[in-house]
């Protein structure tokens, strides 16, 4: 659903991405690994058009999203997730998921906002508490429930489980897996975390220094000692 085609980007002097080429399907986690300052942030702001590339192409279903700028994603289907847990504190949970409602343009309905809360029933419950009553793992499904208020296609996460408990970890990626399974949902999935990224995805692909050093079934790349050591750590 998502082709990168020799992407390369930069600022400046520094080269973050190279001739990057991948694939994420259709109904897929696609994991994108790699140490830090590997190129991971930089490949997710590029293709939600946060970033521009010095060259290169990014289709989605096919069609070149050159032109197209970050307002317009929500649009497209796709809604970027970044690192760093942004929830508006000072407003309620429900007032945070009405925001990514909004994303898209047009009416908030009322059903986006039931069928977040059946999925994450801990913030049913806390709707009215300010968001900043909640902890790391419950912001986490906040914006990753803000997201899916505007019914993306495509869903950009960067590091979800930067600086949670694995248990928090484990029970996040549970939820995305059933996101996928039951409702087609594509995820392109930026994690230092490898190992846990690789439990969950179907597909994975290593960056080292902007480029790409593997593209493979995620069981494959779990399964290849020498890679792990060299560029996952573990
Ligand atoms: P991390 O997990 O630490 O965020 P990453 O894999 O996401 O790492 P990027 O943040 O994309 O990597 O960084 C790729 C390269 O681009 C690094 O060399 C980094 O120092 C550089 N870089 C990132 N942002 C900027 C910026 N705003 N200005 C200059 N260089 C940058």
């Amino acid at each position: 659903m998502l082709t990168l085609d020799k992407l390369t980007a930069g600022y400046g002097p520094v080269t973050a991405l190279q001739d990057v080429t991948f694939s994420a399907g259709k109904g897929q986690i696609t994991a994108v690994l790699g140490a830090n300052g590997a190129g991971k942030t930089t490949l997710l702001r590029t293709v939600s058009g946060l970033h521009r590339p010095e060259s290169g192409t990014i289709s989605l279903d096919g069609q070149p999203l050159r032109k197209v700028n970050a307002e317009q994603m929500p649009a497209l289907g796709m809604v970027h997730v970044p690192e760093g847990r942004g929830v508006i504190t000072e407003l309620t949970i429900e007032e945070n998921l009405r925001l990514g409602g909004l994303a898209k343009g047009g009416k908030l309905r009322s059903e986006d906002l039931e069928r977040v809360y059946e999925l994450f029933p801990v913030l049913a419950d806390r709707r009215a508490s300010l968001a900043h009553t909640l902890s790391g793992g419950e912001r986490q499904m906040l914006v990753i429930g803000r997201a899916l208020m505007s019914e993306p296609r495509l869903l950009l996460l960067d590091e979800p489980s930067l600086g949670l408990a694995p248990r928090i970890v484990a029970q996040i990626f549970d939820l995305l897996r059933g996101l996928v399974d039951d409702q087609g949902l594509s995820v392109l999935l930026v994690e230092q975390n490898a190992r846990s990224a690789l439990s969950v995805a179907d597909h994975g692909v290593v960056l080292n220094l902007g480029r790409v050093v593997a593209d493979e079934k995620a069981s494959v790349l779990a399964a290849d000692d020498q890679l792990r050591h060299a560029y996952l750590g573990f």
